[in-house]
């Protein structure tokens, strides 16, 4: 694997979406084949010897990686979406965002009973995505032993709501 500093793949930009925020935006990395390669290798490395049998990843920017990991690990991939947008019989939770409720739901039948699931986002901020993401997954009987996130904001506690679940991250940033 071709080490690179990922943090030249990263596009910063402030006050968006709204100020006081500085945005870590990944599609720089989308853009760059080496630096997206460098991803899923990375990830395919970390977990190739760690018992998972399948990957889930939470919309939109989420489902670019675990898609190319599942793709590389020949593992399932399952999508976790946004309230509204799953056809089938699904397992939704709401979750208090800073401002606001926001709902998450996973289809049902896509969540194997008894499996280990590796739960991923692009990037975690104050983790309450991904704790949401884990209550359907283990409502649906399966394990989420391990969160991954390309990007993580340490500073921001996720750790706290993750806990005791390990959380790997590439990449991590210590200001807003
Ligand atoms: P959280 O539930 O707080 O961990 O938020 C995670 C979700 O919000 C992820 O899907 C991120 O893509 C997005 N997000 C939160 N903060 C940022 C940030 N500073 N830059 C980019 N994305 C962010």
């Amino acid at each position: 694997m071709i080490e690179l500093n990922l943090d030249d793949y990263i596009r910063k930009v402030p006050d968006f979406p709204k100020k006081g925020i500085l945005f870590y935006d990944i599609t720089s990395i989308l853009a760059s084949p080496p630096a997206f390669r460098y991803c899923i290798e990375k990830m395919t490395e970390i977990y190739k010897d760690k018992k998972i049998d399948a990957v889930a990843a939470i919309e939109a920017r989420g489902f670019l990686f675990a898609a190319a990991f599942a793709f590389n690990m020949d593992i399932p991939v399952i999508p976790i979406r946004k309230k509204g947008k799953l056809p089938g019989v699904t397992l939704a939770r709401k979750y208090a965002l800073e401002y606001a409720m926001a709902e998450i739901e996973v289809h049902k039948a896509d969540v194997p009973r008894g499996k280990r699931i590796l739960l991923t986002d692009d990037l975690i901020a104050t983790g309450g995505t991904l704790n949401a993401a884990r209550s359907i997954l283990v409502e649906g009987g399966a394990e989420v032993p391990e969160f991954f996130g390309i990007v993580g904001l340490p500073f921001l506690n996720y750790k706290k709501i993750l806990d005791p679940t390990p959380v790997t991250t590439l990449i991590d940033y210590y200001s807003e």
